[in-house]
């Protein structure tokens, strides 16, 4: 983001990775990246040396003004370079769509998780080098590979059904939060933010109310609760999804609390 750009330069970064290149130490250089098109437009035209950036792209986040997916990723291309993707399922939430898009999904590939739409989705752009994905247990890694080994590009016919899922989720009353945890660890108040998140979004999502109060009892404590927040806002700084979270908060304390 913007202030860790001008830390970069204020601790002459650039020049300590040219210089790890020239000595052979590093083959190839790049920067993960969680802002917006104009700075990483800035960034390649001050610094064409680089030569990947590692973008969070999936197809939930393309539209999304918060991540900018597209126009970060038509940018980075525009200026020639290649991409490392990551956070291609979401932090895990396209693993478990909305039921709209499991429904589109299981009537084309019955038997491909969802995920795999998500990775095969990023993996399928143009410029693609690696496309990270966190992965928990065996069966994860086992099926990432089963699509990565003989990789097949998404069809005419799947990015039309992508295409579906992208207009259904721009209507999902889902948080989009990614459970990242970025947030929590400078909470003054230790409130465990994406916890409370995912108990709002059982409710706003499926509606199950028992299930959302129950999580969010789960989440929460004396002076931990939702409504002990006091919108120092330390979080929405460290949040790369850029999350209203005193706003969501305060929408959670009127949900769950009483
Ligand atoms: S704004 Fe609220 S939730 Fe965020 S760090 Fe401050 S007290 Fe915690
Ligand atoms: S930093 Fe943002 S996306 Fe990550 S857990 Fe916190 S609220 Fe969710």
């Amino acid at each position: 983001m913007e202030n860790n750009y001008k830390k970069y330069d204020r601790f002459h970064l650039w020049d300590f990775v040219k210089e790890q290149k020239a000595q052979g130490l590093v083959k190839h250089f790049g920067f993960s990246f969680h802002a917006g098109p104009q700075l990483l437009d800035q960034i390649l035209t001050d610094h064409p040396e680089v030569d990947f950036v590692q973008l969070q792209i999936n197809y939930a986040d393309c539209e999304n003004p918060s991540v900018t997916a597209r126009a970060n990723y038509e940018t980075a291309r525009r200026h020639g370079k290649s991409i490392v993707v990551m956070e291609p399922v979401k932090g895990g939430t396209l693993a478990n769509p909305p039921k709209a898009v499991k429904a589109l999904f299981d009537a084309y590939h019955p038997d491909m998780s969802y995920a795999s739409w998500a990775i095969r989705f990023a993996a399928s752009l143009d410029g693609i080098i690696t496309v990270l994905s966190g992965m928990s247990n065996l069966s994860q890694m086992e099926d990432n590979l089963s699509n990565m080994r003989h990789f097949e590009p998404l069809n005419e016919e799947e990015q039309k059904i992508i295409q579906e899922a992208q207009h259904i989720l721009g209507h999902s009353a889902a948080i989009p939060c990614t459970a990242c945890h970025y947030c929590v660890d400078g909470c003054p108040k230790g409130i465990a933010i994406p916890d409370i998140f995912s108990a709002m979004n059982k409710q706003l999502v499926s509606g199950q109310t028992e299930a959302a109060v129950k999580a969010y009892r789960q989440a929460t404590g004396e002076g931990r609760m939702a409504s002990d927040c006091v919108a120092c806002r330390q979080c929405e700084k460290a949040c790369p999804q850029h999350l209203s979270i005193t706003d969501y908060l305060k929408k959670g304390a009127g949900m769950l609390e009483g």
